[in-house]
């Protein structure tokens, strides 16, 4: 008869979480002889009750449920080799009290992923994908990736492939992970490098996009201010509040962006006096020139109310008749102006809100309760 040979971790010592219970655990004293032994690599044999395991998982269900192999007299023996013996008391352990002591994570977390994932136990898994994840670093970025992958682990996964394509390549280089992976996966290694050329574009792409959009809000400012100088003939440009401010024009509110609307008006100044005008005008002129045109593509002032900015109503008459080959750059110029106005309405909108929500917080005392009480009393009157 074959040597039966223990694992370090003796039975007690391996259900020992469930023998601690003793006492508070009435079942614990119904557990009957082990009927199974998980044969371990250096042929260590750890002995197992098949009830157990295979409620909690199914792959060992299968294994148990299969007929009985040849020669095989001492209760049925289940392999699980190719990780440390201690690993797969700790796994045996988890399946008998769903927990893992500290210790036992920190030294098998990578075995303890692969048992979890060969034998389908998820929670196991979950718990050793948090902990590796958090455990992630550009050193096993590369290791963790591979398991990550042969685990079917996407959430892990994700997480090393971001942390690649967020590190300076060079620095990527030099670790032991990428030089084995250019060596032995060559297709991950593609895959990584497909992946952080596809984050750059984005953050070049996201980076363009928020340039534009501030572009266009700079210009839907323009435009405001263009209005709000001639409508409401804001000269004496100041701050809103600054008390030097003209009472005349403190009245109107004026100069809600008071930056633009100097620059705007200096511009203005030098249009008129500009002495390069005849000859087509400097750049400054231009750069005026092109805010008046553009206000005309934007500007829908009924003709029963003539506009006020200067060279509207030109601008307008031209595009009818002459029918530009850069209308339709302008047009859609206009249509993304307007776009950016609508948007940074909305965003401040929602901003006020916000604000508006907030104080109505405090001013409850701070309490959330009394506020979350005040809301729904009030909401269900608007019911009455
Ligand atoms: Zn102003
Ligand atoms: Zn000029
Ligand atoms: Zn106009």
């Amino acid at each position: 008869m074959e040597e039966l040979r223990h694992c370090p971790a003796s039975p007690a010592d391996l259900y020992g979480d469930i023998y601690a219970l003793d006492g508070k655990n009435p079942y614990v004293r119904e557990l009957p002889e082990p009927d199974v032994y998980i044969l371990t690599t250096g042929g260590h044999r750890i002995p197992a009750h098949s009830g157990i395991l295979a409620s909690a998982s199914p792959v060992l269900e299968n294994i148990i449920d299969s007929p009985p192999r040849k020669h095989q007299n001492s209760g049925k023996l289940i392999p699980m080799l190719g990780v440390p013996c201690d690993a797969v008391a700790a796994f045996i352990r988890f399946i008998y009290s769903s927990r893992c002591r500290e210790e036992e994570m920190e030294k098998y977390d990578i075995h303890l992923l692969a048992l979890g994932h060969v034998y389908s136990v998820p929670q196991l898994k979950q718990r050793c994908i948090r902990v590796l994840g958090e455990r992630l670093t550009l050193e096993n970025a590369v290791d963790l990736l591979q398991l990550s992958r042969l685990c079917n682990a996407p959430d892990l996964h994700i997480r090393c492939m971001k942390l690649l394509s967020n590190t300076n390549f060079k620095a990527l280089q030099q670790t032991e992970g990428w030089k084995f992976l250019q060596d032995h996966d060559p297709h991950l290694e593609l895959q990584v490098l497909k992946f952080i050329d596809e984050c750059e574009s984005r953050k070049k792409r996201t980076r363009r996009y928020r340039e534009e959009r501030r572009l266009y809000e700079q210009l839907s400012e323009a435009m405001s201010c263009l209005e709000h100088i001639y409508t409401e003939g804001c000269t004496g440009v100041s701050p809103v509040d600054a008390a030097d401010q003209p009472a005349a024009s403190r009245k109107r509110g004026s100069c809600a962006h008071f930056t633009t609307c100097h620059a705007l008006q200096q511009l203005i100044r030098h249009l008129a006096g500009c002495r390069k005008r005849e000859k087509g005008g400097c750049s400054r002129c231009k750069r005026m020139w092109q805010l008046l045109r553009l206000h005309s593509f934007i500007c829908d002032q009924p003709e029963a109310y003539p506009c006020r900015v200067p060279l509207c109503r030109q601008f307008k008459l031209r595009a009818q008749q002459e029918r530009r080959k850069d209308d339709g750059m302008w047009k859609l110029l206009a249509r993304k102006v307007v776009s950016a106005k609508a948007m940074t309405s909305i965003s401040q909108t929602q901003a006020k809100r916000k604000r508006s929500l907030e104080k109505s917080r405090e001013s409850s005392g701070g309490s959330d309760d009394l506020y979350r009480i005040r809301t729904r009393r009030q909401s269900f009157l608007k019911f009455d």
